[in-house]
């Protein structure tokens, strides 16, 4: 058996397009641009380029975008007013303070004063909260977000299915979890969740209908530890020899599963995707209209 292509890339541009219309639509019917702040603390490459991929998806989906670049030495409580401000700002629903922050400044600290209604990464307590609920009408991370959205748009049936999350990360594993296992439409798993110091891994992943790897480890789910017909999504990135290679062995496996992301181009684009999503989201939420 040869898998079929989750087409990640496709599925972002589909979901881009929608929320394009959805822009155009609150520019006409409300006169309300969706504004999305950035905020960028230090020189980090890796971040700095996420951040400039960010802007520009704003100006081609037709949303407002405001980028705040701040050194490396800026203090916690210079950002907390920075947070501040843009909580109050008017033209702005979706505050994004890119990670990861210098050690003098407590991520928890920054991601709990972001105003709950604009936390379009899904990070504040509240919404976290939220989801360990099951209650899915806050923020969710977009990168399980987007996992979410390549089950759906791809056809697979999630309800009753076993899903399998190796990685229980506060990004990536652990909210993935709790969506796919939320009392929802669209979700209702059976989800386990393993991690590095589960026993019998090959055995749990092989049991799985959906296998979900978030490990960060490159290659790491070999074609042993995947059951005929399974659908597997990779959200692994690592960079090897300058290439983007996920955390599964993508050749191998190919031949078992069903269904399997490719790596690029599978979970990576969905993730700011959902990002500009959320943030039509919180405009609409605002007016009343979501
Ligand atoms: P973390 O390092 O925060 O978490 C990794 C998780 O994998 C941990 O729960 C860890 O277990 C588990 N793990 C590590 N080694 C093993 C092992 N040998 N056996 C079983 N479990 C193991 O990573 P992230 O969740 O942030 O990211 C995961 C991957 O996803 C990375 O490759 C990252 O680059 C990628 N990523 C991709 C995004 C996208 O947009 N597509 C966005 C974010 C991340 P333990 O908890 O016990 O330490």
């Amino acid at each position: 058996m040869s898998a079929k292509l989750i087409d990640g890339k496709a599925i972002a541009e589909q979901i881009n397009q929608e929320t394009a219309a959805a822009v155009q639509r609150l520019k006409t019917d409300h006169k309300v641009t969706p504004g999305l702040a950035v905020v960028l603390v230090g020189d980090n490459p890796a971040s700095a380029a996420y951040v400039g991929m960010k802007d520009k998806m704003c100006a081609r989906l037709g949303l407002h975008s405001e980028r705040i670049n701040l050194p490396a030495s800026t203090g916690q409580g210079e950002l907390l007013a920075i947070i501040n401000d843009l909580n109050f700002k008017r033209s702005i629903h979706g505050i994004l303070v890119q990670s990861p922050l210098p050690a003098q400044i407590s991520e928890d600290a920054i991601f709990a004063a972001i105003d709950p209604t604009k936390d379009v990464d899904g990070f504040h307590p509240l919404n976290v909260g939220k989801l360990a609920l099951g209650d899915l009408t806050g923020f969710a991370p977009c990168t399980p977000a987007g996992v979410h959205e390549l089950l759906i748009r791809s056809g697979v049936k999630i309800e009753g299915a076993h899903v399998v999350v190796v990685g229980r990360s506060r990004i990536v594993g652990r909210p993935v979890s709790l969506i796919l296992s939320a009392k929802a439409k669209n979700a209702n798993a059976t989800v386990t969740v393993c991690h590095s110091r589960s026993q019998n891994l090959a055995g749990i992943c092989r049991s799985a209908d959906i296998l979900v790897a978030a490990i960060g480890v490159t290659r790491f789910v070999k074609a042993d530890m995947v059951r005929e017909g399974a659908v597997v999504i990779d959200v692994g990135i690592n960079r090897v020899d300058g290439k983007l290679v996920g955390d599964v062995d993508f050749d191998a496996v190919k031949d078992k599963a069903s269904l399997i992301t490719p790596v690029p181009g599978g979970v990576g684009p969905m993730t700011i995707a959902m990002l500009m999503h959320n943030t039509v989201l919180s405009a609409q939420r605002r007016l009343g209209v979501a």
